[in-house]
């Protein structure tokens, strides 16, 4: 870490520009590279981090001083370097980037040291009833706290403030305790079975002091957690940190109870379901080296590790890895590249692999850790299609009559069923009878969903709501609202009415918040209801032992989208959603309601054939220039006015420079996005798709300086390597 003599120095802002700018260090302020420090900039104070020395020179009476420099080790050139790398990469402003790094000025505080009272031995003049019952909770000769005296006693808290003031009691201050205890990688190792040891043994090739990337790619229940926990125990062993990413903040409960049984201790928690102070608190730990384990969200990859060694991605594949924000980024890629320069481990742990990262594992990039038996006995499940073009359900129903069969049949034998939509609400578009009026939100190009059991219709794009009308707005008929097409809320509807003995329990992201959810979650798993009905919430991660019986009502969800990602996405969910079933002893059966039966993705599953999945799958990615084969990048370009959107979109169309190789290039666009409306600001895409090899990043950034200005309300986003369009 270079000490800095130069009395001027250029630091980084932690807003919305491009490079660093000069300050001077004031006399006395000792600040050296990945110092934090806070600046004035025009008329704010912003934090940043010293970046180094300024490449030209400035005259120095312009500068301006630097205000402060926080009590906070300075961040490794390793993170630094992430810095750059993503700014460069993803086409965001360094600024902006480091910004994810920084967090708020709250995390450079100081832990708030504890008040505590001792008995000084002195007894006052005058004893009382309440005064008596305070010294004798403290003849002990402990340190209290003030509100657990208060509770232990029963007196009110100006007692022990007159006591202090009669030398009776002593108020003094401790530090708090420390966020974490550390980790025992050796606290309680679970007996690993043939093929972890192997898969273990696998892992262990790396060095653990160099960069390597590991795929896990084992069917769900197959142990793949306890394999990477010894991963995670051979990296604390070494002294260096990891890190265990999750992609859903309702899994963290359950996986930090786990890490707390195998380690002795919780590791240091990452979410955004925490209070910005603890976020704080949790950030000054691990700068100073005091955590040495973090489960979290993506973001927990940008914390200031001292010497990080192992980076887990549980659920590779999940789309929440995405951020699609001011910063677009892929944690998984981002964990790739920061390993890389932390010379650090990744491992990558999935039952259904990206195609990116099983493209890497067969090209020898990553190594592939195969684990293809589940745990114990318990067996994969068996999948049905059921073909909704010749045995679907009847009119107004939707769980066709073969399910409802095997529903009865597992209720019968005291079975959990959990019927699986990935839709929430009650009907994704309401229209008027009688004029044929569609209820759109006014502000995106969207259906409003209707929401029966809270009975609003809502946007799902920008979470507009409207009461639901009685008369139609349009033609002002009564009662003449139709609900089309089936959400959740539904299903549940339609379960009740034909099982109604069922304990019934309806699981979406949208009812109840994260720790109704949790408790949910707990009583399925104990078995308080029979039937569970539910969006993707349910899908992932869960362990529900008495779970048999997984019925899907629509398994095409995911294909209608013409997203190149579609069908893996679909091959995803299906296999974690199915792979809930039977997760002990009995073989579970799963049955998926289909109309396109003949579909690859719908023939590996019944097959329960992954391999053949893979093989379609990147043969067509192939023939197409699709990733992994290829490279994209999406422009979205917005504005109030769809003109002025469409007119840039042109604009920047017409002059994209050329290719050094023409073939290595192709534009696609300008064109409507998608979704060509949201917040009220019309939305027009320009796709750019390139050669594996090409220089993405830096063809669109010359790209982008050389073509027309972005003036007015218009906006340019980036999405390099964009997950769906
Ligand atoms: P995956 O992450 O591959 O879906 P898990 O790691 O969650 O699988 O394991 C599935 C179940 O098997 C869990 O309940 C887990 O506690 C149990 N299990 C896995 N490995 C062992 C082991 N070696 N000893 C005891 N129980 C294990
Ligand atoms: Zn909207």
């Amino acid at each position: 870490m270079g000490r800095i003599s130069a009395d001027i120095v250029s630091v980084m802002v932690s807003v919305a520009v491009d490079k660093p700018y000069s300050y001077r260090v004031p006399d006395g302020m000792d600040v050296c590279r990945g110092s934090v420090v806070q600046v004035p900039l025009g008329p704010r104070k912003v934090m940043g981090v010293v970046w180094g020395e300024p490449k030209d020179q400035v005259a120095h009476n312009r500068l301006k001083d630097i205000d402060l420099a926080f009590d906070t080790p300075p961040l490794t050139d390793e993170l630094m370097a992430l810095v750059d790398w993503i700014a460069k990469y993803t086409l965001a402003q360094p600024g902006m980037v480091l910004r994810g790094v920084l967090r708020s000025p709250e995390a450079f505080g100081e832990d708030k040291p504890i008040a505590v009272f001792r008995f000084t031995g002195e007894l006052p003049d005058r004893m009382t009833s309440a005064r008596q019952r305070v010294i004798d909770v403290m003849q002990d000769g402990f340190a209290w706290q003030k509100r657990a005296l208060v509770g232990e006693t029963g007196v009110s808290p100006s007692v022990i403030e007159g006591m202090v003031k009669l030398g009776v009691l002593e108020q003094s201050f401790v530090p708090p305790p420390p966020i974490v205890q550390p980790p025992n990688p050796d606290h309680a190792p679970l007996q690993l079975n043939d093929e972890q040891k192997a898969a273990l043994e696998l892992l262990r090739e790396h060095k653990p002091d160099e960069f390597g990337v590991s795929l896990l790619d084992g069917v769900t229940g197959s142990g793949k957690t306890e394999v990477f926990f010894e991963a995670v125990a051979d990296c604390l062993r070494a002294g260096r940190q990891a890190v265990i990413l999750l992609p859903e903040i309702a899994l963290t409960h359950t996986f930090l109870k786990r890490f707390e049984d195998r380690f002795g201790a919780r590791p240091g928690e990452w979410h955004s379901d925490m209070t910005p102070v603890q976020r704080a608190r949790m950030w000054r730990s691990v700068a100073r080296g005091k955590v040495q384990a973090v489960v979290g969200a993506r973001s927990a990859l940008f914390l200031p590790y001292p010497d990080l060694g192992l980076i887990v991605i549980d659920e590779e594949h999940d789309t929440a890895f995405k951020q699609a924000d001011r910063v677009n980024y892929h944690a998984r890629d981002m964990a790739v590249v920061r390993a890389h320069l932390a010379k650090a481990r990744v491992i990558l742990s999935s039952a259904t692999p990206s195609v990116e990262s099983r493209n890497n594992a067969d090209q020898g990039r990553y190594a592939h850790v195969k684990m293809l038996g589940r745990f114990a006995d318990a067996k994969m499940p068996d999948i049905t299609a059921i073909d909704m073009k010749e045995d679907g359900p009847e009119k107004g129903e939707w769980i066709a009559p073969k399910l409802a069969r095997e529903i009865f049949s597992a209720l019968d034998k005291k079975e959990q069923v959990l019927l699986f939509l990935n839709r929430r609400g009650y009907a994704p578009l309401t229209l008027c009878r009688d004029c044929g009026y569609q209820y759109q939100c006014p502000d995106c190009s969207a259906w409003l969903v209707d929401h029966r059991f809270r009975g609003v219709l809502q946007c799902h794009h920008c979470g507009h709501e409207v009461q639901k009308p009685k008369t139609c707005k349009e033609c002002g008929a009564e009662d003449s609202l139709i609900p089309i097409g089936p959400g959740i809320e539904r299903i549940a509807e339609e379960a009740a009415r034909r099982f109604p003995e069922a304990r019934r329990v309806i699981l979406s992201s949208d009812m109840g918040g994260i720790v109704a959810a949790r408790e949910r979650f707990e009583e399925i798993a104990r078995g308080d209801y029979d039937l569970i009905i539910g969006t993707q919430l349910v899908a992932k991660g869960h362990h529900f032992p008495k779970l048999n019986l997984v019925g899907v009502l629509d398994a095409d969800l995911g294909l209608a989208h013409g997203d190149p990602r579609a069908a893996e996405k679909t091959f995803q969910i299906l296999t974690q959603v199915t792979g809930r079933a039977g997760r002990t002893g009995k073989a579970g059966r799963a049955f998926l309601q289909t109309y396109v039966p003949e579909h690859a993705v719908m023939q590996a599953m019944v097959c329960g054939d992954r391999e053949a999945f893979y093989t379609h799958e990147l043969r067509a990615r192939e023939a197409a220039g699709l990733p992994p084969f290829g490279r994209l990048a999406a422009l979205i370009i917005s504005a109030t006015e769809h003109d002025v959107a469409f007119g840039h979109a042109r604009g920047l169309a017409v002059m994209a420079p050329k290719a050094p190789d023409e073939a290595k290039l192709k534009l696609f666009g300008p064109a409507d996005a998608p979704v060509a409306m949201v917040r009220g600001r019309h939305r027009v895409r320009l796709l750019v798709q390139a050669d594996k090899q090409f220089d993405l990043s830096g063809y669109v950034r010359y790209w982008l300086n050389e073509g027309p200005k972005v003036t007015g309300n218009l906006r340019v986003q980036v999405d390099i390597d964009p997950m769906s369009f």
